[in-house]
């Protein structure tokens, strides 16, 4: 029978089979009934963490289609199941409310940014990227023929994935910039 000795949990490591008080003397009432959103997931995705190019395995958890938890990866032999405070708190990179989801825009010398719808931006991403390499185009160099621009280079960041990385460098290959470079390799 249960007494109210019972709830100190000195009196369970002393009577109890847990004298070292590592597991069940040292739990409380609240802590039997916690049960870790891992558990109560609907499904298990495998992902790879978006942080650094190091790109270890996560199993991200997810429950009524919304992000619960990001663990690592045992299967993944980069990581083993390992990941670092940037990618244990990466959960946030999609739920955080302050996660940017429409577009922004600071126009030159202005000091506040606008929202600015998707069509009308990539209008303007256009315009901009035909002019500089317009601007910057060079048929040849020292008599030698190399049909090029200078007027556009990429610095790609460590979260971009393989085949992002490759459909991009085949986009600027095409438009005839030669200056593509990602941060993974700095
Ligand atoms: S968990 Fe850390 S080390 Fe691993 S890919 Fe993410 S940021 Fe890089």
């Amino acid at each position: 029978m249960k007494t109210w000795l019972d709830a100190w949990p000195v009196y369970r490591q002393l009577t109890g089979s847990d004298p070292l008080g590592r597991g069940k003397a040292a739990r409380s009432k609240a802590t039997e009934n916690v049960v870790s959103r891992t558990a109560t997931a609907d499904r298990v995705v495998q992902s790879v963490c978006p942080y650094c190019a190091v790109g270890c395995g996560q199993r991200v958890f997810v429950k009524d289609e919304k992000i619960v938890q990001i663990e690592g990866d045992p299967d993944s032999p980069i990581s083993r199941g390992r990941l670092c405070p940037k990618g244990s708190a990466s959960k946030q990179l999609v739920t955080s409310p302050t996660r940017e989801t429409k577009v922004r825009y600071r126009r030159p010398y202005g000091t506040q940014w606008e929202d600015l719808d998707l069509d009308t931006a990539m209008e303007m991403i256009a315009d901009r990227v035909l002019d500089a390499r317009r601007k910057g185009w060079q048929d040849e160099v020292d008599g030698k023929r190399v049909n090029r621009t200078m007027g556009i280079a990429s610095l790609g960041g460590a979260t971009l994935d393989n085949e992002e990385n490759y459909l991009m460098k085949k986009l600027y290959t095409a438009m005839g910039a030669i200056q593509v470079e990602n941060q993974a390799r700095i």
